[in-house]
């Protein structure tokens, strides 16, 4: 009864929202229109996870317990193991990367562009590429970019956020997933997500209760502000329901310069879709097990293909990282040795906890915990 699954929502001080599925809760037809009918708690972290630095971030699935459906409060008590993970923005489970651009203002360059694609490919989470601002650029133009993308292994979707055109394609894309939006600057990225957050809303049971709730984070987050303590310093980030079915994008959008840390020179060829598909389709392998296609002899890649000199640069700058890192820490570093090559996403290194049944904390426990942690913080505000 006291006791549910749920997804973080948000995160700000010490306080996650979750939104949690209540068996045998009216949905009022809400299912029908592509919401997760839920009910959102505001709710603390089991101190044991603090402890042991289990971190729970936004997009985790979790199991809260001691909820009090009245308050809409409880406790995580647990994480869910995850299927992905991004670092900018932090967000869990995410299903689907948008690298967005702009076919101009700024003019589309494939440098960066490529840089962006290869950063998305390396988290191992599956990507769509989005290219804004079609109103600003001729026909001409835009099939040409198409055709380019797709050769590399990419099917684009054209838009413009000004002008609505496209957006609707986007719609089937965006269901049943956890989206986050990746580019950079000016291209378009704060018009998206505002566009598609005008149109989100939420389940109207849950509007009220979530006004309360969200009130009681902002007050609490502003006392952080103030004192300046360093204790709530985490990057803001929400998810928010659109509407969809299932649809939930993040609120920040992430990659303003991809820094290409997850990226190894071994893992580097697989990053490129149409490398993939040459290696695939190949009835031999290269001469060399350990080819890294930059002109070996008996190399079934080859040099002929587009996004060559890219891959190329791209080996350059990552082989002289690694010859920096061997030299500076004597082998690679730690998140290059637990990188695992995309299609099923980034796995945990880290064991699921077991669920402790007996070590349940009461209703009454958890409401107190959450109220006099904001009580403390009010005090806080109070003495400044
Ligand atoms: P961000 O830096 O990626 O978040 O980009 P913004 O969302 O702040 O947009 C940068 C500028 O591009 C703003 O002036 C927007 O109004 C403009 N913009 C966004 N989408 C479009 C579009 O589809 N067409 C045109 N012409 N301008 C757009």
């Amino acid at each position: 009864e006291d006791r549910a699954v749920g997804q973080v929502t948000s995160a700000q001080a010490n306080f996650m929202t979750v939104v949690v599925e209540r068996a045998g809760a009216p949905d009022d037809g809400l299912r029908e229109e592509g919401f997760r009918a839920g009910i959102k708690l505001l709710c603390v972290v089991r101190a044991l996870l603090k402890k042991i630095r289990r971190r729970v971030m936004v997009g985790d699935s979790v199991l809260v317990s001691g909820i009090d459906w009245t308050d809409k409060r409880g406790m995580i008590e647990d994480v869910l193991q995850r299927r992905s993970e991004t670092s900018d923005p932090p967000v869990a489970n995410v299903d689907l990367l948008l690298v967005l651009f702009s076919l101009d203002r700024p003019r589309l360059d494939p440098v960066i562009l490529n840089r962006f694609l290869v950063e998305a490919e390396s988290t191992g989470i599956p990507l769509a590429v989005v290219l804004n601002k079609a109103d600003l650029v001729t026909q001409e133009m835009k099939d040409s970019w198409e055709k380019r993308l797709t050769e590399w292994g990419y099917k684009p979707y054209i838009c413009s956020v000004e002008t609505g055109m496209g957006l609707h394609d986007m719609a089937p894309l965006l269901e049943d997933k956890t989206s986050v939006v990746f580019g950079p600057s000016g291209v378009g990225k704060s018009s998206l997500i505002n566009f598609l957050r005008g149109k989100s809303c939420l389940p109207p049971d849950d509007i009220q209760a979530l006004d309360e709730v969200d009130d009681e984070v902002i007050r609490v987050n502003e006392v952080s502000y103030r004192t300046g303590s360093g204790r709530h310093t985490t990057r803001h980030v929400s998810l928010l329901h659109l509407p969809f079915r299932g649809a939930m994008l993040a609120d920040t959008p992430g990659f303003s310069y991809p820094s290409l840390s997850m990226v190894t020179i071994n893992s580097l060829a697989s990053l490129f879709p149409e490398v993939r598909a040459r290696l695939e389709k190949s009835e031999f392998s290269c001469g060399f097990a350990d080819c890294q296609h930059i002109s070996e002899p008996d190399c079934v890649v080859g040099g002929d293909w587009e996004r060559y000199p890219y891959y190329v640069s791209l080996w350059n700058e990552v082989h002289k990282r690694e010859e920096h890192e061997k030299a500076v820490f004597g082998t690679k570093q730690e998140n290059d040795m637990r990188f695992k090559v995309r299609e099923s996403g980034v796995k945990q290194a880290e064991p699921m906890l077991e669920l402790k049944r007996h070590r349940r904390t009461s209703r009454r426990q958890v409401r107190q915990m959450v109220d006099s942690d904001v009580r403390e913080q009010r005090d806080e505000q109070r003495e400044l």
